[in-house]
């Protein structure tokens, strides 16, 4: 019988690519969203993509009784989730709200599924769970030596240590025990192949790609470059860029990881391509995808932009059998195609 996993904030970016991946896949899939940075749009999108229905609950993953009562209508074998608050910039200003969110829902969730016999889960984490500025390869043993850089990263590593812990604890071994796959992304971009589904940031994006592809709508003026005097091959950042659907696809091998192993365990995982890109290749892509310049000035540098940043993707390949096949191009043409056919996210 096909099994049925909850998706936390399956409206967002990466829940809702990997809630297409699921339906497609033959899971049965309830998603758990309290809109707060996505529209019902994503939901409707997901089923013309697919064909599929799905169940939808709009609440809050910290609302005890709310998610008590979506485990007591659905038999959920397992939990992948990805609801959280993630503006890192924001976090600083708002620290409160970014650990009362980010950690209540997961203290929540365990909470819950402990009282279901629920013992599988898959977590977004995320690469700002590495420290040390001195490395620049990341794998899952990289020292930690400093602390997050931001309140947000620090949300991230403290649900990893409350995943951790309570996989090693003895709440749940009536039922087996905790089986945790944590999954630390680098930087996701790119939409679904359909050009229905991606990205659709609040206000004005933060983030590389979705910046790019309004300039390139005409939404905004001009992309600015934060330096160009890293000692890096062309002077700018070199990021790890991993597309949407290669992630989703990611977090399916991580469920099918728990579903076939035994006992209680707490495994992160990097989902990455390993192959570092510089800010002006990808201004470079686009500029093939759109098929016009993309007009860009190059600034200062921005507060706490590491030169180098990229994922060893070794123990993705060897113990999930995933690996990214998407390259860049693919993912810029993606986004762009996203971007021109719905300049206004979902309300388009
Ligand atoms: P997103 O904001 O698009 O999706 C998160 C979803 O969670 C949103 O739909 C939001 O409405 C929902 N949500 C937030 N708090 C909730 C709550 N308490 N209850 C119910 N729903 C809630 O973000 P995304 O880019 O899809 O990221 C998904 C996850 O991946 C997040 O946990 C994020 O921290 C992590 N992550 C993202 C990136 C990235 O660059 N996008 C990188 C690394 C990790
Ligand atoms: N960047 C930029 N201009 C922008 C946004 C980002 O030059 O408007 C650069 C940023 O300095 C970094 C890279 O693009 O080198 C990726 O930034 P992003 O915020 O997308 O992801 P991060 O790696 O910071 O999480």
């Amino acid at each position: 019988m096909a099994k049925t996993i909850l998706v936390t904030g399956g409206a967002g970016y990466i829940g809702s690519h990997t809630v297409v991946e699921l339906l497609e896949a033959k899971y049965n899939v309830v998603v758990i969203d309290n809109l707060y940075n996505s529209s019902i749009g994503a939901i409707q999108a997901i089923k013309n993509i697919t064909g599929k229905d799905l169940i939808f609950y709009k609440g809050d993953c910290a609302d005890s009784d709310f998610v008590k009562s979506v485990f007591a209508k659905n038999s959920i074998d397992a939990v992948i989730h990805f609801a959280g608050y993630k503006a890192v910039g924001e976090s600083v200003e708002k620290p409160l709200f970014y650990y009362g969110n980010n950690l209540g829902s997961t203290v929540t969730l365990l909470e819950v599924m402990k009282e279901f016999s629920c013992t599988k889960f898959v977590f977004s984490s995320s690469a700002t769970v590495y420290l040390d500025p001195k490395d620049v390869k990341y794998n899952e043993t990289t020292t930690q030596t400093n602390r997050p850089f931001s309140p947000y990263g620090s949300t991230k590593l403290v649900q990893e240590y409350i995943l951790e812990d309570v996989a090693k604890g003895s709440e749940f071994e009536k039922v087996d025990g905790l089986q945790v796959v944590s999954l630390r992304y680098f930087n996701p971009i790119g939409a679904h192949f359909s050009g229905d589904l991606g990205e659709d940031p609040n206000g004005i994006p933060n983030n590389l790609a979705p910046y790019i592809t309004q300039v390139a709508v005409g939404k905004l003026k001009e992309l600015q470059i934060f330096g160009d005097d890293y000692k890096t091959p062309d002077g700018t950042c070199l990021r790890d860029y991993i597309h949407v659907v290669d992630l989703a696809k990611g977090h399916l091998s991580g469920l099918e990881y728990i579903f076939a192993k035994k006992g209680k365990f707490f495994d992160p995982i990097n989902l990455g391509t390993g192959a570092p890109v510089s800010v002006f290749q990808v201004v470079e892509s686009f500029v093939k995808a759109v098929g016009r310049p993309i007009p860009y000035k190059v600034v200062g540098r921005r507060s706490g932009d590491l030169p180098e940043f990229y994922a060893d993707p070794e123990k993705a390949k060897k113990v999930l059998g995933w690996q990214t096949k998407l390259d860049l191009d693919k993912m810029t043409a993606d986004s762009w195609h996203w971007q021109k056919r719905h300049p206004n996210g979902f309300e388009s």
